[in-house]
Order: structure tokens, then C-alpha cells, then sequence
């Protein structure tokens, strides 16, 4: 394996079919049929008019159906045809795929009104943006949050389209088509509002039958929706002179001047304001994912997505929904063209759980080229006989099997009774083609493998992890409607050797083989290693109750580590099945042993040529180990409890090639750090999962994908592998153009990931998304995400660490954020001072963000940071999807001085600054990883007295972590804020309580503003801007300030 993270030589070639990994897998591709190659692609470029959707009897009516139900009615429908979807598990909706967690994210959207009382809000509100408010939305929004010093340009009348209501727009919010073989029933399955009507004019369909944007003829009072990159252009040309006559108040005068020295921070465009607003305009909304190249709702904001054609964004989320028409545009923006792709990511309790599709033995239809997977960009031609590839243009052959009859307007008269026709995500069931050894898979293994040194036991760890497994194996996640989890149990102590346990039911004591061959690592028992909890519940809780006992008196502290990882994979593998390893470990592995490790933290290396190889993992038996455990799908999760260095960036290697996650508490202290543990533990067990899964992204003509970032493994350059992926993980795929992409066609892409599920079904999860193309880079700037763009900088910049001087890192970032920006003022802004800052709209707090990326403690030259507190915050952010980085690099200030006990709401975060943390105030600050509660010196005495029960600050521990439950409205309060916060994150947060210019604050909240996570500090922001203005030509030097 090279050390730009697993990425090897295609041994492939792309034209491999199916998603590799498994060469017998996909058996051999029907032949070929040979018309479609090289004919004009008319029924695609010109659809027939029944691509158009049907007329609707009223534009304003049909309020989507609670979506379960109508799909309930709809399977009865279905029951007509026999290679119809979905098998009865699809049905209801605790029906989910994939089991919630009981503490679901996005605990707020449950909240929702009904959809229908929803959707008749939100309409009505809708009508009044459409009408009313939109031509005020040009000068309001970037005056509100702009200072008179910068200027964020939306393209005026165009420009606000990420801002405008994202709700149902009227034209697609019609009656079902008239569909003969849908009869009664009320409207389109699953709630689908689908087709827009007549009612409404509507604009031209693309040749997916999404409204096309270009150029809309007929937009009428949603011009700010439809309109495209034709309209725009000519208008995009001069984005200051239509609707911001003379830029903003106060603004030219101020502008022509030199740059000021000293700025008020105010006048940085906030990035509190910026969520807030969103939060408004589109919160509590319903996003209906039927619009191609539509840019979503800021991931901070509370919305439900109806999904109407493509993924939700919770599971792709792009850098700009506009890609430019040529790599030659491409190239002179430098804007990265990306998408995060989260394919487990929580659905939450008031969404569609994703539908299983089952086409029994035929398993899912395929193009014959290029092996895109059934889809809503597939294109129906022939009378239905045929179809044309979304993707590739191939014409393909509708197997007989699957042949339906296509309606007056040229659609599939079953198209919304199968969810692959008309979704943007929904799942098949695999054949045993996708099988390995064409088997189907036994349910996944969950192994606990418990570090037994004198650490963990004088700690009380041992003892903990025990008692808690005893409760937590009943959590153990399970098949929607099983009766009981299906996930085998193993047990595993070590320390300089290992113990392996039987627990087989029929025992009446577990019994116990060690293996102390620990350089050939072999597992000593098949049969009781590995067992149903239910069944074994009796022995397994003796062993339980006896392993802190056993070692209680152990003066081992050496451990070994890569042999632990080897055996569980063995015993996987013994066993065939994928699963997850738990390992519960203290130290630096010395015990003599493949992959033992010596303490090479030598912070010397800071700052120089060499510091890279700091974050190098050690190769050779951990290099080896990650490609067994992802052959086996033997996930890896590693808790770490370290007193010292423990080499992180070496441990957490094969965690995060194999989808795993890495928790660390440094100096584990039971009360301190415990609860904080056990909720991280209890998450991961329970969390919705997928193994031994492979994805593969496949694109429309024009673009592919050409790097991948995540807890992945890559054997060749097209095919992802995991050995599990969970809720949390994401995996940010950059695109790159090998032609021109088309106006019309736009870019298609489909990411199929292969998996078993944690029942042992081998299943296919589609998750498909179209996007506009341009020739304006307008259009581009306008649909780009900031929080998705600084997701793939963070993860494209932590790879780079690993091969690059963190100074040229550093450098890249801020060349090409300059570069960026400049090109927009060049091409997109209208002429202006030569001092003042344009920023795209859809970028203006883009800068603040990236500074904060430079100040992570990974990206950081500091020695004052622990080396492995920099790796291990490298391979956290890895992994992390959109909302993590979005959080992390701009945490929440929240201020609780000012709080209103009777509303239930958190309150409004203050931006993010040092300044912010005044003296009378009290505070709560988190990012996602850490959670600080911040007293003020004055802060006032009755709210101490509420939440500490003491009179006054000064009676009040330094060392206090603790916050007591207290009945009164403030401490309850305090405590749902908490736990609202928790809940939306992926890792428990432990709360630290700061006393301001406590000693602790300087180690903490300090070190955190040290650490340059307190982003818009003013002489930062000074010289970033300065730079910017003065350059604005070709190369900009982007001095921030170190
Ligand atoms: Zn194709």
C-alpha cells in the first residue's frame, strides 16, 4: 500500500463489470445490444411528450398522503404483479430497513405538525415568498449580515434561489396522473406529489421528466426557481447593477478607501446570521428532492425531505449543484466538485424509510454497459421494449419479466409503484451473484475484546465494560420485525497473550483457552466461541461476573495489539460471517509481537520537513491486517484509555480502513470519563449498520469519480470498500470532467453500495442525484454548499498531511481559497474598488470556515499539542460527513445567561468568538467532540445558585465536571439543551465546566482558543480580506495569519 491512504494501481480496468470485489459475483452481462451505440440519441435529447407529467386537476391540492400507509395500499395494488416491490417488510413504517435507534437523531423533526397540516402551512407560505417576498430578497440579505466593508454578490433576481423556499413549488404539487392501473387510489404512492400540473404552467421536462432549468420560457412568478443558466447569463454579467443599485448602503464609500487596520467583527459576514436565516426561511419545511441541480437547506437546519426523484440530501450532499459545463471552467474556478455521501445516515421517525425492491431470482435489472442499476434517469423508449442508459446513452432491452406499457405521455404506467422508477434512494434485494462463493451471508459477529492489563483493572474499566455488557447485549441491533438480534457474541481477554472463551449454552461455566503463540495467532475453539446472546445469556453472564476477578490481582502492563486484530478477523472468518471487533485498550503495544510498537512521538519534528511521517502509520503487519480484515468485513472499533503516547496514528490504521470508529479517553478516570464511555459504547452497539460492503459511484458521460475519502479500502480505483459502514460515516468522492458535460442532460450519478445487513440479507442500496451543468460559472457560485466544500478541504487536506510539509498543506488551502474567490470576482461581480471583498452569496462565511480549518490541532505546527491528539483528530474528521465539519470547524457559543425557561427551543448561538464570552455571561460551548460550560466571572449569583446549588461562584470546585439535576427551571433547562445537543451527535461529548481565568479554563476553553478554533479573530480576518482585495487579477496571496 502506498501512503496517499490505500489508493493503488488499478489492477481493473474500468470497464470491469459490476462493483468488483467479487469476480464471480455478477455473473456474465447479457449480450449486447448493438442499436443504441452511435445513433443521435433523440428519445433522449427529445423525449416523447409523454415524458411530460400529466396534467393535475389542481395545481394547489393534493397534499402528500402520509407516506406508509398510501405505500401499504399500494403493495395491495401491487399484489397484480408478480416482480412488483416491495416484499411485506417494506409495508409499514416501523418497517424501516434499517431499525432507528430509539434515540434517533433529529429528535426536533418529531415534533412536526402532520404532514398534511404541514404541507398546507407551508404552501401558504410559499405562496407569499413567490410573490411577495422575493423581489425584497436582493438587497435584504446581504445587508443584513454584510458589513459595509464586504460585499457578498448573489446574482441579482437569480441569486437567491438557495434562500428561497425549497418547499413543494407549485408546479409540482399536482394530482396523480390519471393512471389507468392505479384506480382509487387517492394519489401516488408514498405521498409522491410527483407530477406537476398543467394547472400550473410548467417548464419543459429534462430528459429525466425533471423540470429542466435552463432556460424555462415560461417560469413566470417562479423565475427565481427555474430560471437557468440561460436567463442568467447575460444578466449574471453586471451582478451589481440590477438589483443592488450602487452595492449597499454605506458600502462604495467605505470601500474605495485603503483597507482599515482594525475592523469591527461585526462587519464579517456571520455565520450565525447565515444559519439562522436558513433556519428560518426553510426550517420546518418540506424539501421535495423532484428540482435537478437544487441546492438543499443548509445542513443546520431542520427540514424533512420528500423524496421525489433524487437522494436526500442527509445522504448526498454536493459541493455545488451546478457543475461547469467543461473541465476548462472547472480548472479557472478551482471549485471542487464533490459529494458526501452518507449511505446509512439516520432517516428520521417523520421520513420514508427506504423501500426494498425485490426482483427475486432475476435480482435488479442493470444496463448492459455500464452496469448503472434501474433508475429514474433511465429513459423509456419502444413502446416500453426498451430503455436508454441515463448514464452511458446505451439502449438496453426491458427484460421480458419487467416489460410495462408506457402511458400517453411516454412513462411506465407502474412508475410510481416501483420505487426504482421513481425514488432517488430505495434498496434491492441481492442475488446470490452478490454473494461471496455464491452463498448467502451468515448474520454478522460482534466481538468483545477487553484489555485486561493492570491499567484497566486498577481503573475499574474491566469491571465497568462487564457489568454493561450484561444489559447492553440485550440492545444488540435487529432485523425490522425479528424477534431477537441475529448477531453472534464473542469474548476475548488479553494482555500479553490471549484468552479466548466458550460460552456455548450447553455449559454450565464458560471455560476459558489461552493462546500465548501470540506470533501465530490461531483461534483455539470454533464451536462456543461465537453464540446468540439469548441462548448463552446464563453463561455469558457468569463469565462476565468472573473475568474482573480473574485479573484482579495482575501486575501484567505490557499488551500486545495487532495479534488481538488478527485473531477476531480468524475468528470471523473461522465462523464465515463479517462482524465488528470492540477492543478496549490502555497502552502503547511493547509486549514482543507482530506489530509491536515503539514511542516515536518526537514533537522535535514539529514545524520541519519530517513531521508528516509523525502521522505515518507504521506499516508491515497493520498494512497486512486492514487488507484480511476487509477481505473478512471485520470491522474494527477501538476504545482507547491511554495514560501516555500510544502511537494513534499507527492503532487507529486499521479502525479507519475498515469503517471502524476510534473513542479515546485519555487518562481514564471512572468518575470523570465513565458515563461519557459507556454512552459512546451503548451508541455503537446499537447504531444501524451495514457490512462488508463495496460501493461504487457511477456517473453520466461527461465526469467520473476520481478520489475517494473514509474509513475505506481501495483494491483498485473505482471500487470503495468497507468492512461495515454505520449511520455516521461518510465518504467524499471528488469528480473530475473526461468531456464536455451538456446544459440538457445535466450530471447524473448513482452510488450503489453492495452490504449485508445485520440479519445476513445481502442487499443493494441506491442512493441516485442529477445536477444542473453550466457554462456560466455564475451558475456554479450560486449552487455551491460552503459547509460541503469545507468538508472535502478537511478531508482533502489531512490526506495531503501525510505526504506534504503541513506548510505547503497549509498553503494549498489558502492559495486555492483565494483563487477561488478571486476568479468569482473576476468573472461573476460587476467591477469594483479595488479594496473591497466580493463574496459569492452561497460563500460569503466560506473564509471563516476555512480559517478555522487551518487552526485545527491537526493542521496546526504547534508543539504544544500531543502528536497523538493530532492523529487521532485527523482520522475523526475522516470519516466525518458534512454536519460534523460543519460543527466542528464553526462550534456552537450558546448563551445561557440570557435564556427563556418557558420556551423549548435552544437558544440562538452567538457567533463564535472570543469577544462573545463577556464577563457577566455564562456560556455553552461545543463542536461535536468536546461540550464546555463557561462561567463568567460575573456571572449572575441566582443562576449559579439554580444550577450548583451554591451561592456563588467561588464556592464552586475548579475541578467540578459534574452539573447537577436539580428541580428547578433553569437546571432543567440547562439539562434538555444538553441532551438535545447530544443527541444530534455522533459521539458522546463529556461537559467540562470552565470558571473563566481558572486555572482549568487555561488548559481548556483556552487551549481551544490557542488552538485557533475561535475563527474570527479580527487580524485574521483583516489580512485574509486585504489580500483578496488587492489581488484580485490572477494569483492571490492569502496571507492569514499564523
Ligand atoms: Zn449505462
Amino acid at each position: 500500500m502506498s501512503q496517499q491512504g490505500y489508493v493503488a494501481a488499478p489492477p481493473y480496468s474500468q470497464a470491469q463489470a459490476g462493483m468488483g470485489g467479487y469476480s464471480t459475483g455478477f455473473g456474465n452481462p447479457p449480450p449486447q445490444s448493438h442499436y443504441g451505440y452511435g445513433s443521435p440519441p433523440q428519445g433522449y435529447s427529445a423525449p416523447p411528450t409523454g415524458v411530460l407529467k400529466p396534467p393535475s386537476s389542481s395545481p394547489s391540492g393534493m397534499p402528500p398522503p402520509p407516506v406508509s400507509t398510501h405505500y401499504g395500499s399500494n403493495i395491495q395494488q401491487n399484489g397484480a404483479h408478480p416482480h412488483s416491490f416491495p416484499p411485506p417488510v417494506a409495508s409499514a413504517p416501523s418497517m424501516s430497513p434499517y431499525g432507528q435507534p430509539p434515540q434517533g437523531a433529529f429528535h426536533s423533526m418529531a415534533q412536526t405538525p402532520p404532514p398534511t397540516q404541514q404541507l398546507t402551512n407551508q404552501m401558504s407560505a410559499m405562496n407569499i415568498g413567490g410573490y411577495g417576498q422575493r423581489p425584497m430578497q436582493g438587497p435584504q440579505s446581504p445587508t443584513s449580515s454584510a458589513a459595509p466593508q464586504y460585499q457578498t454578490s448573489p446574482p441579482p433576481t437569480m441569486g437567491h434561489q438557495p434562500l428561497s423556499p425549497p418547499g413543494p413549488q407549485p408546479p409540482t404539487l399536482g394530482s396523480p396522473p390519471p393512471m389507468a392501473t392505479m384506480g382509487s387510489m387517492a394519489g401516488p404512492p408514498m405521498g409522491m406529489s410527483g407530477p406537476p400540473g398543467p394547472g400550473v404552467q410548467q417548464p419543459p421536462m429534462g430528459p429525466q421528466g425533471y423540470p429542466q432549468q435552463p432556460g424555462s420560457p415560461i417560469a413566470g412568478p417562479y423565475g427565481a426557481q427555474m430560471a437557468g443558466p440561460q436567463m442568467a447569463g447575460p444578466q449574471m454579467a453586471g451582478p451589481q447593477s440590477g438589483a443592488f443599485p450602487g452595492g449597499f448602503p454605506g458600502g462604495p464609500a467605505q470601500m474605495a478607501g485603503p483597507p482599515q487596520k482594525k475592523l469591527d467583527p461585526d462587519s464579517i459576514p456571520s455565520t450565525t446570521q447565515m444559519i439562522e436565516d436558513d433556519q428560518t426561511k426553510r426550517g420546518g419545511q418540506v424539501y421535495v428532492t423532484n428540482i435537478r441541480g437544487q441546492v438543499p437547506p443548509l445542513v443546520t437546519t431542520d427540514f424533512t425531505v420528500q423524496d421525489q426523484g433524487n437522494a436526500s440530501p442527509r445522504f448526498m450532499r454536493c459541493t455545488t449543484y451546478s457543475f461547469p459545463c467543461t473541465a476548462d471552467l472547472a480548472k479557472q474556478c478551482k471549485v471542487p466538485l464533490a459529494t458526501i455521501i452518507k449511505p446509512f445516515a439516520i432517516v428520521p421517525k417523520n421520513e420514508t424509510p427506504l423501500y426494498i425492491v425485490n426482483h427475486g431470482e432475476a435480482g435488479p435489472i442493470r444496463c448492459n454497459r455500464c452496469k448503472a442499476y434501474m433508475c429514474p434517469y433511465m429513459q423509456f423508449i419502444d413502446g416500453g421494449r426498451r430503455y436508454q442508459c441515463g448514464f452511458c446513452s446505451c439502449i438496453n432491452e426491458v427484460p421480458v419479466q419487467y416489460f410495462q406499457h408506457l402511458d400517453h405521455m411516454g412513462r411506465r404506467m407502474d412508475m410510481y409503484e416501483r420505487p426504482e422508477l421513481s425514488l432517488g434512494s430505495y434498496e434491492f434485494i441481492a442475488t446470490l451473484d452478490y454473494c461471496k462463493n455464491n452463498k448467502p451471508p451468515n448474520p454478522p459477529a460482534y466481538i468483545f475484546m477487553i484489555d485486561v492489563s493492570y491499567n484497566n483493572i486498577k481503573s475499574g474499566l474491566v469491571k465497568l465494560i462487564c457489568e454493561e455488557l450484561k444489559t447492553l447485549l440485550d440492545r444488540l441491533p435487529k432485523e425490522e420485525g425479528a424477534e431477537t438480534s441475529a448477531i453472534k457474541v464473542g469474548f476475548v481477554t488479553y494482555n500479553k497473550i490471549l484468552h479466548f472463551y466458550n460460552v456455548k449454552s450447553a455449559l454450565a461455566q464458560p471455560q476459558m483457552m489461552v493462546v500465548s503463540d501470540v506470533a501465530e495467532m490461531f483461534v483455539p475453539l470454533l464451536d462456543g466461541f461465537l453464540v446468540n446472546f439469548q441462548e448463552s445469556r446464563a453463561v455469558i453472564n457468569n463469565l462476565l461476573d468472573q473475568i474482573p476477578d480473574m485479573f484482579a490481582d495482575t501486575n501484567e502492563s505490557e499488551t500486545v495489539f495487532a495479534p488481538v486484530i488478527q485473531a477476531g478477523s480468524e475468528a470471523l472468518k473461522a465462523a464465515e460471517c463479517s462482524g465488528k471487533l470492540f477492543i478496549f485498550h490502555s497502552s502503547i503495544p511493547t509486549a514482543e509481537a507482530p506489530g509491536k510498537l515503539k514511542n516515536r512521538d518526537d514533537r522535535k519534528l514539529v514545524g520541519t520537513e519530517k513531521e508528516k511521517t509523525l502521522f505515518q502509520p507504521q506499516r508491515g503487519v497493520y498494512e497486512q491486517l486492514t487488507k484480511d480484515c476487509v477481505a473478512q468485513g471485520c470491522c474494527v472499533d477501538l476504545f482507547l484509555f491511554p495514560n501516555q503516547f500510544v502511537d494513534i496514528a499507527t492503532m487507529g490504521d486499521v479502525p479507519s480502513h475498515t469503517g471502524g470508529s476510534i473513542y479515546k479517553y485519555s487518562n481514564f478516570q471512572m468518575e470523570v470519563n465513565g458515563q461519557q464511555f459507556l454512552s459512546d459504547l451503548r451508541k455503537d452497539v446499537e447504531k444501524s449498520i451495514g457490512f462488508d460492503a463495496i460501493m461504487r459511484v457511477r456517473t453520466g458521460t461527461g465526469f467520473r469519480a476520481t478520489d475517494f475519502f473514509g474509513a475505506i479500502y481501495m483494491n483498485n480505483t473505482t471500487d470503495v470498500e468497507m468492512a461495515a459502514v454505520d449511520c455516521d460515516k461518510a465518504v467524499t468522492v471528488e469528480f473530475k470532467h473526461d468531456d464536455t458535460l451538456s446544459e440538457e442532460s445535466g450530471a447524473v450519478m448513482q452510488c450503489a453500495l453492495l452490504y449485508t445487513t445485520i440479519g445476513g440479507q445481502r442487499r443493494l442500496r441506491i442512493h441516485n442525484l442529477s445536477l444542473n451543468c453550466s457554462s456560466q460559472l455564475s451558475e456554479l457560485y450560486k449552487s455551491c454548499e460552503t459547509d460541503a466544500l469545507i468538508n472535502f478541504f478537511a478531508k482533502s487536506a489531512y490526506r495531503a498531511m501525510l505526504n506534504q510539509p503541513m506548510k505547503t498543506v497549509r498553503e494549498i488551502l489558502v492559495n486555492q481559497t483565494a483563487h477561488m474567490l478571486a476568479c468569482y470576482r473576476k468573472n461573476c461581480a460587476s467591477p469594483s474598488a479595488a479594496s473591497q471583498l466580493i463574496l459569492p452569496d452561497a460563500m460569503k462565511v466560506f473564509p471563516v470556515y476555512m480559517n478555522s480549518l487551518l487552526k485545527t490541532p491537526a493542521l496546526v505546527g504547534s508543539t504544544e499539542l500531543s502528536t497523538d491528539d493530532r492523529a487521532f483528530h485527523r482520522l475523526l474528521v475522516n470519516s466525518m460527513g458534512v454536519e460534523e465539519t460543519q460543527v466542528l470547524l464553526y462550534p456552537r457559543l450558546i448563551p445561557l445567561h440570557t435564556m427563556d425557561v418557558s420556551s423549548e427551543a435552544i437558544p440562538t448561538p452567538v457567533r463564535c468568538s472570543e469577544e462573545r464570552l463577556s464577563e457577566s455571561g455564562m456560556f455553552l460551548l461545543e463542536n461535536g467532540l468536546s461540550m464546555f460550560l463557561w462561567l463568567g466571572q460575573a456571572c449572575p449569583p441566582d443562576l449559579i445558585q439554580n444550577l450548583f446549588n451554591v451561592p456563588s461562584l467561588g464556592h464552586l470546585s475548579s475541578e467540578g465536571t459534574s452539573l447537577p439535576v436539580l428541580d428547578n427551571a433553569h437546571s432543567r433547562k440547562i439539562h434538555s439543551i444538553i441532551s438535545s445537543i447530544s443527541q444530534r451527535r455522533a459521539s458522546s461529548m463529556k461537559l467540562l465546566i470552565v470558571k473563566q481565568k481558572d486555572r482549568s479554563e487555561l488548559f481548556s476553553v483556552s487551549t481551544w482558543l490557542r488552538t485557533r478554533v475561535f475563527t474570527e479573530a479580527r487580524p485574521t480576518w483583516t489580512s485574509c480580506a486585504t489580500s483578496i482585495c488587492f489581488g484580485p487579477d490572477t494569483r492571490v496571496v492569502l496571507l492569514i495569519e499564523d
